[in-house]
């Protein structure tokens, strides 16, 4: 007789950790199993790697969740540049440390294609490498097909999972020069919430004064200690291929176990799929649940990047201020932020400071605490379209034996002007804090390299142009709900794991009363 479970959760991510803890509270007696493709790669699963000070550890994990790109050959350069304070940031299509390259298949029928598209698989997904940047839509990001007060309550949820906190570098110097000089540009006319301000970031600050970065691991607590005996389990290394459906609503999910290649099924009364904007759609596919914008309006964030040093009038503010990096992993310090604003500000500002350059620079530049700073302007993109969709070869399978994954993506006229328009407002950026570094352009970086995805399985009313209900309910079935970057329906300029985190709150929430 097979296993049968009140919840089946697949993926570990942070969206499946909250569905988990959440559904766990409201429940405590629900059977839950989750599964993850990956494998555990830290020690306490879910682990943040930022929190591994031992950069041999750090880059380990890093590289076991590469799935089949964890090539050991780069083992060796991965920690030298892991120790280096010079991060050589690319502008070009290397993954990111944790991630792997997906190589869609290339451009065709004049399509832009999507060639930095990368995912991460491992306990904790995504969600142990991120830079836990957090936050919150503005008017115009938001949808309007949820009350504000049902979305604002899942928000504060969401902070309140995330521990998300703007205090995390209120003592790091020139944080508050570099936002007032923002401040007396962005600020005239916005919301006392919209204006620049430090960006609140998921992380503890601990009396010590480290930093400890939120990873699943923090969300799901205390059910990773009860574990098993408790109700609720985590599966590593094992992909849920199918769902099993009866009359057109699920009854189990059909798993793969890699350590002992064999497939078994559990029942399940309900399924959350949490699985990633790309593999979501993917394994829904996968099980014949297909409503009609599936995999459809996948939509990013188009980012452009400049490295700037800070006027050296501001240096004198600097001196005796204890560099904030001491002990950490990077050099960063700090992060500010400057909101989306639809009519004078049509961009997510990301300002980091760091007390090095993570470009490489010659011997000559001088660096000083907080000195260096990374200004990014991420973009929705305008057109928001049905083409744009990724689509899957069911005669093709992907490294976990899955449908292989196709994208097709376009960037079209009007969001090359709001590209264009972005590039020259980070030069103002620039302008307003100091000079860029090597006297360099605003980067573009290449489509894909924002691994933010949005709008694969979006929610909405309408159950042609939308994946799920406004509950996160996949249409035309009673019981399968979904998580992640992909349920976010508008082209929300800001990072989006704080919004995925809220949704899913909003899905869980539901899942659980029905319990
Ligand atoms: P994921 O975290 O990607 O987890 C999905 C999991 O599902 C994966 O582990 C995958 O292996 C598993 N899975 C897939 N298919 C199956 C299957 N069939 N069966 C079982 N398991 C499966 N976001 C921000 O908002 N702010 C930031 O500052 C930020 N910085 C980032 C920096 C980096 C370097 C990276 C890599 C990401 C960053 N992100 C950031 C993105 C953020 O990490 C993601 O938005 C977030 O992790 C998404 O959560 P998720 O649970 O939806 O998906």
């Amino acid at each position: 007789m097979k296993d049968t479970y009140d919840v089946v959760v697949i993926g570990s991510g942070p969206a499946g950790a909250t569905y988990a803890r959440t559904i766990r509270t409201a429940a405590p007696n629900a059977r839950i199993l989750m599964v993850e493709s990956g494998p555990a790669v830290t020690d306490p699963l879910g682990r943040h790697v930022r929190t591994i000070s031992e950069p041999r550890e750090r880059v380990a994990a890093q590289f076991a969740s590469q799935g089949p790109a964890a090539n050991p050959a780069d083992y060796d350069e991965a920690v030298a540049r892991a120790l280096s304070p010079s991060r050589g940031r690319s502008s070009g299509l290397a993954a990111r440390p944790g991630t792997w390259l997906l190589n869609p298949t290339p451009t065709s029928n004049g399509e832009t294609g999507f060639q930095a598209a990368a995912l991460s698989s491992n306990v904790g997904g995504m969600g142990i490498h991120w830079s836990g940047a957090s936050p919150w839509p503005g008017i115009g990001e938001r949808s309007t097909d949820l009350s504000d007060r049902e979305f604002d309550s899942a928000l504060d949820e969401a902070r309140r999972l995330l521990l998300v906190t703007q205090h995390a570098f209120d003592h790091a110097p020139l944080g508050a020069e570099v936002r007032h000089l923002l401040g007396n540009h962005y600020d005239a006319g916005r919301r006392a919430d919209r204006r620049v301000q430090p960006m609140p970031l998921a992380m503890e600050v601990q009396q010590t004064g480290e930093r400890y970065w939120t990873g699943p691991g923090a969300m799901l607590g205390d059910l990773l200690v009860a574990a098993d005996a408790d109700g609720f389990e985590l599966r590593a290394e094992t992909t849920a291929r199918r769902i099993l459906t009866r009359n057109g609503d699920a009854d189990g999910v059909l798993l793969y176990d890699r350590r002992e290649d064999r497939e078994y099924e559990v029942g399940a009364r309900f399924v959350v799929v949490a699985a990633d904007s790309l593999r979501s759609p993917q394994l829904l596919h996968a099980s014949g649940i297909r409503p009609t914008a599936l995999g459809h309006y996948l939509n990013e964030h188009t980012m452009t990047t400049s490295t700037i040093q800070l006027d050296p009038s501001l240096r004198a503010a600097a001196e005796g201020v204890r560099k904030t990096s001491e002990g950490a992993v990077d050099l960063l310090a700090g992060v500010s932020w400057i909101p989306f604003d639809e009519r004078t500000f049509p961009f997510h500002g990301q300002i980091t400071q760091w007390d090095a350059s993570p470009i490489p620079v010659d011997a000559s530049f001088e660096a000083w605490p907080g000195s260096v700073v990374e200004c990014s302007l991420f973009m929705g993109k305008v057109d928001v379209r049905f083409e744009d969709r990724v689509e899957f070869d069911d005669d093709e399978l992907d490294f976990f034996g899955m449908p292989a994954i196709r994208i097709h993506y376009t960037f079209t006229d009007n969001d090359q002007a709001r590209l264009d328009q972005a590039v020259r407002e980070a030069g103002r950026v620039g302008e307003l804090l100091g000079s860029a570094i090597n006297g360099l352009e605003p980067v573009v970086m290449p489509h894909g390299a924002s691994l933010h995805y949005q709008g694969t399985t979006r929610f909405g009313t309408d159950d042609q142009t939308s994946t799920l209900d406004t509950r996160m309910r996949v249409w035309g079935t009673d019981n399968v709900y979904v998580g992640g970057n992909g349920t976010i329906p508008t082209p929300a300029a800001c990072n989006p794991t704080l919004t995925n985190v809220a949704l899913s709150v909003v899905g869980a929430r539901n899942l659980a009363e029905r319990i």
